[in-house]
Order: structure tokens, then C-alpha cells, then sequence
């Protein structure tokens, strides 16, 4: 033993001394095992986790939604549960902040107005949105002429000409010159020193082409088509009528240049005698009323016009004829033979017509139709020719149609024809 061995008390290992290896080799196999298993379930479990993470952001997203859609639902079972607002419209508004407002059921109320409401707004005539118990106004509603004025029919840009309308020379000059020539060239009247016409009356048989001429007129001078039935105006509520002729007129110098086309005018223009007067007979002057008043108040130079159309001028108010009102009349009679000739001619130029088909004899044989039923002859027998397969019209199919259209003029009951298709 060395002196050096002896200072640190034997504790250093003896030299050549094999060392003993702390874990046996199988040991060690063993545990590089585990760690491997240790090592694939700490990946399984992230993989675990990460999946769990993506379902409760989806679950969550999920849940959002939900709730989004139980607050829609919340909202609209509390729309449901709230009572509707009763429409009306403003008569008068008062100094004191108050306003006397109609409600379409007929009677009139004083009442308050709403904080939130812009008081420029209540005005005479407006439509508004009423409390349904204590009627204070709660809303103004826009000038929708749409929903109030389901029955007008606006047609900006008329695509019907001139010469689409057979026969009735006369009664196209004399449109011309009430209607077209004051709107393109009110020049002339100024000139000439005269007031252009302020309204025109169309009257004759249904079916001979008033509205289409009125159309054809409106295509000529770019003017918007705004059709109105005259039955539609009469309305059930009191003074809604009257509101409608107002909006009319509105809504005719809003897309001006337009042409109002009245038909039917005789539903509210017919003369009644005193007695038999009822509750409806006065809604339905009152409408008459503000009819002529908006006609009367009308500037004659400007660039809307007005045409009405009747199948039955002698029950008409001498007051709607007076002059400066419809006060150009013509007259729509059942075209001759030369112009169903070209009415016919006008609605087959796009059929195909086998060489037999004679339009002249067709003519003659039509004694008596009108613009309408001409045009459901032509039509009837272009499906006659379709259901026999063919695409050319021959003699045959026009013979049958005519029977058709005939029989369908006799008893209207028995018409084969879809009603209102071709008439
Ligand atoms: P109502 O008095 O019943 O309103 P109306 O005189 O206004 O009838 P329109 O609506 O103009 O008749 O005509 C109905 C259809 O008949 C038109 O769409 C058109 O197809 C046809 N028609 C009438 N007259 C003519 C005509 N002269 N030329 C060509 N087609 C015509």
C-alpha cells in the first residue's frame, strides 16, 4: 500500500477492479420498454386532448347559435303575443301637440303622439300607426303606394306601338293629338294660345283595344303606364277611397311623365238618383268627389294625362264630362271586316299559316267579334295545331277555334277555354 492510498483511507476503488453495471442489460431493455409504451400513451393522451379541445370549441360554436336562435324565437313569440297597431291616417294636427286621426274603421279620435315620433311627419293625410287601445300615434308610415295601392298597376315602360292595333285610324290621331302631342310638344298649345285637354274618355265595347291604344300612347311619349281599375278605388272604410285617388295622383307626378289610364270609370263616375242613396253610394261619391277635385286642380301643361275607359258612357256624371275634365270623348266601335282583317293579320305574324289559311274570309266570318275574341280565334287555333302536333296553322285549326271562341261568346259557362286566358 502506497503512502498516497493510506492519506485517503482506502476510500478510492482499487485499480484494475471490474465496475459492477448498476442495472442489468435486460433491465435496461426493460425500461427503454416502458418508456416507449410511457412515450405512445402521452402522445395518445395529446392526440385526446387536442380532439376534446376541437369538440368543446364546436360544442361551444353550437351552443352560440342556440342561443342566438332561442333569442329569435324569444322575439318573435313576444311580436306574436303583442296586439297589432291599428292603421289610420291623420286628419288634423292640433296646436297643442294632439291630433285628430281616423282610423280605417271608420271613426275619429283625438289623440296623443308619440315622444318618438318626428312631428313633421303628422301631417294631413299621412297614414299612421295607432295604439290599438288608447290610439296614440305611435308611428308615421312611409308613402307607400304599393301595399295601399295594390289596385294601380304601373307599367314603367309600356312595350305596345301603334302599329300593333289594328284599324281604329281616327281614334289614334285623335289620341295623338289629346295625349301625345301635349306631352312632347306642349310648345304648340302655348303658342296657339289653348289649353290641351285634361283628360280623355275612351268608351265602346270590351275588348276593342282602349287599353291597348292608352298603352301605345304611354310607349309613344316615354311615359309610365300607371292602369287603375275604378271598382278597386271603392273601398270598404270610409275616406279610404278618397285616399287612394290622392296617392294616385301622387304616385302619377312622381313618375312623371305618366299616363293614368282609369278604367271602368262608369263604378264610380255613374250619375245615381237621390233617392236609393245608401251608405256605400256616398263612399263611392266621395271618391268621384276627390276624383274631379284632383282633376280640377290639375295643371293641363304638365306632363301627367289622364285617360278613362267605360263600356257604359250613358250612366256617367254629367260632372266628369264637363269640360276640363274628360272632355275629349272617342269613340271604340267593333272594328269591320277591313279591321279585323288586320287585327287577325297582326296576331298571326308570328305563326306559321299553311297556304290555305284565308284571313279575308276569316274576317267575314267574325261578324261582330271584338279586338279580344279575334286575338283568342288566333290563339285557340295555334293550340289546335299543337295538340295535332303540328307547327303550322292550317284552314282546319282556325275553323275549329272559331267554333270554340263561338261557343265560349254563347254560353260563357260552357267555355272550354281557361276563363280570362284568351279574352
Ligand atoms: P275592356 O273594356 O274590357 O277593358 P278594352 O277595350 O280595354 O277592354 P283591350 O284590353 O285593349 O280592350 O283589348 C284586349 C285584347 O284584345 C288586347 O290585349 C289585344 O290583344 C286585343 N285587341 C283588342 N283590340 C285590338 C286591336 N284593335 N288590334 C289588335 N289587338 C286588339
Amino acid at each position: 500500500m502506497t503512502d498516497s492510498a493510506q492519506d485517503t483511507g482506502d476510500l478510492l476503488p482499487q485499480q484494475n477492479v471490474p465496475l459492477e453495471p448498476l442495472i442489468s442489460s435486460e433491465e435496461l431493455a426493460k425500461l427503454r420498454k416502458t418508456n416507449i409504451s410511457l412515450e405512445n400513451r402521452n402522445y395518445e393522451l395529446r392526440e385526446t386532448v387536442r380532439q376534446l379541445r376541437l369538440q368543446t370549441a364546436a360544442a361551444e360554436s353550437e351552443r352560440d347559435q342556440f342561443r342566438r336562435e332561442a333569442r329569435k324565437y324569444k322575439t318573435e313569440l313576444s311580436q306574436m303575443k303583442t296586439p297589432p297597431l291599428v292603421i289610420g291616417s291623420v286628419e288634423m294636427p292640433l296646436d297643442d301637440g294632439r291630433v285628430v286621426v281616423r282610423s280605417t274603421t271608420g271613426p275619429q279620435f283625438l289623440s296623443n303622439v308619440a315622444e318618438n315620433v318626428d312631428r313633421s311627419l303628422v301631417v294631413p293625410g299621412a297614414q299612421c300607426a295607432l295604439h290599438p287601445q288608447s290610439f296614440v300615434l305611435l308611428e308615421v308610415l312611409p308613402r307607400k303606394y304599393d301595399s295601399a295601392v295594390s289596385a294601380m298597376e304601373v307599367d314603367e315602360a309600356p312595350d305596345v306601338v301603334y302599329e300593333d292595333i289594328g284599324g281604329l285610324s281616327q281614334q289614334k290621331n285623335l289620341l295623338r293629338e289629346a295625349i301625345d302631342l301635349p306631352l312632347l310638344k306642349p310648345q304648340l298649345f302655348e303658342k296657339a294660345g289653348i289649353e290641351p285637354p285634361k283628360g280623355v274618355l275612351l268608351y265602346g265595347p270590351p275588348g276593342t283595344g282602349k287599353t291597348l291604344l292608352a298603352k301605345a300612347a304611354a310607349h309613344e311619349t316615354n311615359a309610365a303606364f300607371i292602369r287603375v281599375v275604378a271598382s278597386e278605388l271603392v273601398q270598404k272604410y270610409i275616406g279610404e277611397g278618397a285616399r287612394l285617388v290622392r296617392e294616385l295622383f301622387a304616385l302619377a307626378r312622381e313618375k312623371a311623365p305618366a299616363i293614368i289610364f282609369i278604367d271602368e270609370i262608369d263604378a264610380i263616375g255613374s250619375s245615381r238618383s237621390a233617392d236609393a242613396y245608401s251608405a256605400g253610394d256616398h263612399e263611392v261619391s266621395r271618391t268621384l268627389m276627390q276624383l274631379l277635385a284632383e282633376l280640377d286642380g290639375f295643371n293641363v301643361r304638365g306632363n301627367v294625362k289622364i285617360i278613362a275607359a267605360t263600356n257604359r258612357i250613358d250612366v256617367l256624371d254629367k260632372a266628369l264630362l264637363r269640360p276640363g275634365r274628360f272632355d275629349r270623348i272617342i269613340e271604340f266601335p267593333l272594328p269591320n271586316a277591313e279591321e279585323r282583317e288586320t287585327i287577325l293579320s297582326i296576331h298571326t305574324k308570328k305563326m306559321h299559316l299553311a297556304k290555305d289559311v284565308d284571313l279575308a274570309a276569316l274576317a267575314e266570318e267574325t261578324d261582330g267579334f271584338n279586338g279580344a275574341e279575334l286575338k283568342a280565334v288566333t290563339v285557340e287555333a295555334g293550340m289546335q295545331a299543337i295538340r295535332r302536333n303540328r307547327s303550322t296553322v292550317r284552314k282546319t285549326d282556325f275553323a275549329d277555334a272559331l267554333q270554340a271562341v263561338r261557343r265560349g261568346r254563347e254560353q260563357p259557362e260552357a267555355r272550354e277555354l281557361p276563363p280570362g286566358m284568351y279574352l
